[in-house]
């Protein structure tokens, strides 16, 4: 595979070349758990899946880390607001998150580590950090000296000039440089803490990140993920610590951001008040691949406007699939057909270009030679697994979760149809239609499916 990607270091889509072919590493900044994911969380979930699958495909070992956040100032406020207590908020969430994220068919990556589960690490990085000039203690916190490390802020390329304007607004006393971040700050009493050598207190969330990456998976990583709204400080403030903790080793070779999903042209957020959640979608009959179609019907990297008639063509696109497929028996496997979709992929990721070539596939199976439709429908299927839908379950997905009366009239309107009652077979197939459900008379009988618009 000819895989490029788009590096953000570079602003230039380049050839991928991994550190070792025999061990591929990945890192994705993960949810801080506090409240069920709404679709803007989702996005990078679902994208960062279908790389993970693409690099498995060639790849004979990928090591994928994505973390939990599980200390935060925001899920103390929201434990503090249920009354709820901390350990409990995070674990549902986490929980919670598993749950959704399968529901959009996303796998568990190799690591899920969890921030508290690396304090250790933390502090031992900070004192290297302190060792090496790069950060100082003040008033029981521990910031990072930003004019230490000159190439700080490359990433999103913000200059030096505009941190300082961006921080100036009130600068704390303790800080030598109104742009120094907090690595490490103090806890009171009802916060949560952990004791060290710069007393009780708790990381702060840029050094989370860049102390898990080195203890899953090393100093130099392949690929470094997230939303494009993490470049700047976050990634930021991750590379000038890594680097600096590390003797200048880069912290990652590939950046990879997403773009933001929008709702009404704004950017979908909590704080902004303008979100759904994936629950909520799922809880209105929405099946999870419908969601994560939709997701991947834009490139990674542009904005995605999320809107009903979205959704609508996600529907039917992959009801189309599935109709395609669905006489077809799932027991060959053939390569070879299912080319231009991986190129499409190896191709930046692009997924509206695969999708199209997904398009062209399921139209060959239904219009093409009927010999060759068995190795259409197998690359169909492999390619479908790459982007993260089980086609080989077609039945499943076309009439799955249909109750008993509904089958009991198909049955009925059968029965009508060989006696010749044919008022009664259209009467039936209209009260069928009014439940959803699509009846199709072709000469080797009568098919049906579930209408999911
Ligand atoms: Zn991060």
């Amino acid at each position: 595979m000819n895989l490029r990607l788009h590096n953000s270091m570079t602003q230039t889509v380049e050839p991928f070349v991994p550190q070792d072919p025999h061990r591929i590493t990945m890192y994705v900044c993960g949810p801080t758990v506090y409240d069920t994911p709404h679709l803007g969380n989702a996005r990078p979930a679902v994208v960062f899946d279908v790389l993970f699958r693409l690099l498995q495909h060639h790849y004979p070992q990928v090591v994928y880390a994505r973390n939990f956040t599980d200390v935060d100032d925001k899920i103390m406020e929201r434990a503090r607001a249920d009354g709820d207590r901390i350990s409990d908020l995070t674990e549902r969430t986490i929980q919670d998150y598993h749950e959704v994220t399968e529901a959009l068919g996303v796998l568990r990556p190799t690591h899920e580590p969890r921030a508290t589960g690396a304090i250790d690490r933390m502090l031992d990085m900070i004192s290297r950090l302190i060792d090496r000039g790069h950060a100082y203690e003040a008033e029981g916190h521990v910031l990072f000296h930003v004019p230490s490390y000159p190439a700080h802020g490359l990433l999103s390329r913000h200059l030096q000039e505009d941190l300082e304007a961006g921080a100036r607004v009130d600068p704390a006393a303790y800080k030598r440089h109104p742009s120094d971040f907090v690595m490490w700050k103090p806890s009171t009493v009802d916060q949560p803490g952990w004791d060290g050598p710069y007393g009780r207190g708790r990381p702060g969330w840029h050094i989370e990140c860049s102390a898990m990456i080195e203890a899953v998976l090393g100093y130099t990583i392949d690929i470094h993920g997230g939303g494009a709204d993490l470049r700047f400080p976050h990634h930021d403030c991750e590379i000038s610590q890594s680097q600096c903790a590390h003797d200048g080793d880069p912290l990652a070779r590939y950046w990879i951001h997403n773009g933001m999903l929008l709702i009404d042209g704004e950017k979908m957020a909590k704080s902004a008040g303008n979100f759904t959640t994936v629950r909520d979608v799922l809880n209105q009959g929405v099946p999870g691949a419908v969601i994560r179609l939709a997701l991947l019907m834009a490139h990674y990297r542009s904005p995605l406007d999320w809107t009903q008639q979205l959704l609508r063509e996600a529907a039917t696109t992959l009801q189309g699939w599935h109709r395609a497929l669905d006489d077809i028996a799932a027991n060959q496997v053939t390569k070879g057909h299912h080319a231009p979709v991986l190129e499409a992929l190896a191709s930046d990721l692009n997924t509206p270009l695969a999708i199209a070539e997904m398009h062209w596939l399921a139209r060959d199976l239904m219009t093409g030679n009927p010999k060759d439709r068995v190795a259409i429908a197998a690359a169909m299927r492999e390619a479908g697994s790459i982007l993260g839908f089980d086609l080989y379950n077609n039945d499943q997905f076309l009439r799955g979760h249909v109750d008993e009366e509904v089958r009991a009239l198909i049955v009925q309107r059968t029965d009508a149809r060989k006696e010749g009652n044919f008022a009664e077979s259209d009467r039936i197939r209209d009260a069928l239609r009014a439940k959803g459900v699509v009846l199709e008379d072709t000469p080797n009988g009568t098919t049906w499916y579930k209408d999911l618009k």
